[in-house]
């Protein structure tokens, strides 16, 4: 039996409205009717119509074993790979970068500068790069410095050749 025929069986029964088992379970109506009419939820919903309606829904949770401590937790988003303890998640954190940083040396991944890694949605203001300007005075010591005209001067660097 699915959580759906299980579920819609029981507000049968009892004779409950949308409205009345989502209160009891504590999740929004639109959340009951995807049981209902798709059979569709996550494990945090699965386990709160458990907590709600008792043992009859304890198959319908899926409990994970964190890899650190071994305790059984049931997922609160699709990715979590740990119990929720700052002790397991810390250690997951550190697991992670080490992954990373083996990927890297063994070339199985390259390294990316942040320039690259920056997440693609943020809008960054791009600004063109600004030369304080120099005055007349400056930019003549500038060339005589160097042995060059002002005109020689402005000609290479106008080039990019100085
Ligand atoms: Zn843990």
């Amino acid at each position: 039996m699915t959580l759906q025929e299980k579920l819609n069986h029981y507000i049968e029964k009892h004779c409950l409205s949308g409205a009345e088992a989502a209160r009891r379970i504590g999740i929004g109506q639109t959340q009951v009717s995807e049981i209902r009419l798709h059979n569709k939820y996550t494990p945090l919903i699965a386990e709160r119509i458990f907590k709600a309606f008792g043992d009859e829904f304890k198959g319908f949770v899926e409990y994970d074993t964190c890899p650190y401590c071994g305790c059984q937790y049931v997922r609160k988003r699709s990715d979590q790979r740990t119990c929720l303890s700052d002790e397991c998640l810390k250690k997951n954190r550190v697991d992670k970068a080490m992954e990373y940083e083996r990927k890297v040396s063994s070339g199985e991944l390259v390294k990316r500068p942040y320039e690259e890694r920056r997440p693609a949605n943020k809008k960054y203001l791009k600004l063109p790069e600004v030369k304080p300007k120099v005055g007349y005075a400056e930019f003549n010591e500038r060339a005589r410095s160097q042995g060059l005209s002002y005109g020689q001067l402005q000609g290479l660097e106008r080039l990019g050749l100085r």
